[in-house]
C-alpha cells in the first residue's frame, strides 16, 4: 500500500511505453520490502527542462534516463559522478535534498555481467563492433579495467571518428570498417568480441554483424548486448563455433542493480529483477508477434 511516506522512483524517456525498468524496480522494491514506488514518465526533448525541475521539486528520490535525454540532461544536474563525465551520458540520477547529481551505471552493468561469468577485462584484447550511445559506455568500461588492446570495428568510421578520438586520450583505441581486411587480423587476435549495434534484435533477428566466425580464436568470449531475443543470430553463430557467450540481460539488470543501491542504500535481489525483465520480454514478444 503506498501512503504518505511512499518514496517516489521512476524513468524519463520518449518513448517509454516498453521501458523494463517499471517492472523490475517494483518487484526488487517489493522483495526488498522498501517503501518506494517507480513510474514510467513520457518526458518530450522540448520540456526536459521543466521535467527535471519538476523531479527536484516533488523531491523524487531518484530517477532513470533514457534515450532521447542521456546527454542532453546534464547541464541540468547540479554534478556528475566519473563514469557520467567520462562518457558524457547519464542513466540515472539521485536526488539529495534538491541536489542531483547523474551517474552511469551501465558501464557497471556492462563489466559486472562479464565478470559474474568469469571473464577478467585486464590484459585482454577486445573488439567493439558498433560506436553508438551503448558503445560509449561499453569503451569506458573496457578502458577502466585496464583492457591491453582495444579496436572498433563499423560500417561508417567516418562517423565514429568523434568518438574514438574523444576516448583516444584514455588509451591507443584502433579504427575500422567492418570489412576491411586489416580488421579481420584484430578479429582473429581478441580474447573478447563485443556486439553494441542493434544487429539482430527483435524482430530484425536475421540480420548480425559481418564476423569470419572460422577465423576467430575459439577461446574468444563473444558478448552481445542485446536483451532481445535471448539468443541473437550472432550470439547462436558463436555458440555453433564453440566460443562461450553472454547476451544483455545481466548488463540490464546490473546497471539497474547499481540505480537501485544508489536511490535506496540496499543491494537488490539480482534474480527477481532478472525473472522480472525475462517474463515481461517474453510478454512484450508474444504482443507484438
Ligand atoms: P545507437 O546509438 O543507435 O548506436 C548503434 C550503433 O550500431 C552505431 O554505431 C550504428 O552505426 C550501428 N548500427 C545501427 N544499425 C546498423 C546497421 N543496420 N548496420 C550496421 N551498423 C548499424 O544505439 P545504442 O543506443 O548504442 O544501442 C545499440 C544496441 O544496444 C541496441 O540493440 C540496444 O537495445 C542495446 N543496448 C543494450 C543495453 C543493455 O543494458 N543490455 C543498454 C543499451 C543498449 P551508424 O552510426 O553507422 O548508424
Amino acid at each position: 500500500m503506498y501512503t504518505g511516506n511512499t518514496k517516489n522512483l521512476g524513468v524519463i524517456g520518449d518513448p517509454i511505453l516498453h521501458s523494463l525498468s517499471p517492472v523490475m524496480h517494483n518487484q526488487a522494491l517489493l522483495a526488498a520490502n522498501l517503501d518506494y514506488v517507480y513510474i514510467a514518465m513520457q518526458v518530450k526533448s522540448h520540456v526536459l527542462t521543466e521535467a527535471v525541475n519538476g523531479l527536484r521539486s516533488l523531491n523524487f528520490r531518484g530517477f532513470n534516463v533514457t534515450i532521447p535525454h542521456k546527454t542532453n540532461i546534464l547541464p541540468l544536474l547540479d554534478t556528475l559522478d566519473e563514469d557520467a563525465q567520462a562518457i558524457g551520458a547519464v542513466n540515472t540520477v539521485v536526488n539529495d535534498n534538491g541536489c542531483l547529481k547523474g551517474y552511469n551505471t551501465d558501464v557497471f552493468g556492462f563489466v559486472s555481467a562479464l565478470e559474474k561469468h568469469g571473464f577478467s577485462i585486464a590484459g585482454k584484447k577486445v573488439v567493439v563492433l558498433g560506436a553508438g550511445g551503448a558503445a560509449r559506455a561499453v569503451i569506458w568500461g573496457l578502458i577502466k579495467q585496464h583492457a591491453a588492446r582495444l579496436t572498433i570495428g563499423v560500417r561508417n568510421p567516418d562517423k565514429a571518428a568523434d568518438l574514438v578520438t574523444y576516448f583516444r586520450k584514455y588509451m591507443d583505441i584502433r579504427l575500422f570498417h567492418w570489412q576491411q581486411e586489416s580488421f579481420t587480423a584484430e578479429l582473429v587476435q581478441a580474447d573478447l568480441l563485443v556486439n553494441t549495434t542493434p544487429l539482430g534484435m527483435f524482430p530484425h533477428g536475421d540480420a548480425m554483424p559481418p564476423v569470419p566466425w572460422e577465423q576467430l580464436n575459439p577461446a574468444a568470449f563473444v558478448y552481445d548486448i542485446i536483451y532481445t531475443p535471448t539468443k541473437t543470430l550472432f550470439l547462436q553463430k558463436a555458440a555453433e563455433y564453440g566460443h562461450p557467450i553472454l547476451n544483455g540481460e545481466e548488463m540490464l539488470v546490473g546497471q539497474g542493480a547499481a540505480a537501485f543501491k544508489l536511490w535506496t542504500g540496499q543491494e537488490p535481489s539480482a534474480e527477481v529483477m532478472l525473472t522480472a525483465l525475462q517474463t515481461t520480454l517474453a510478454k512484450q514478444q508474444t504482443q507484438q508477434k
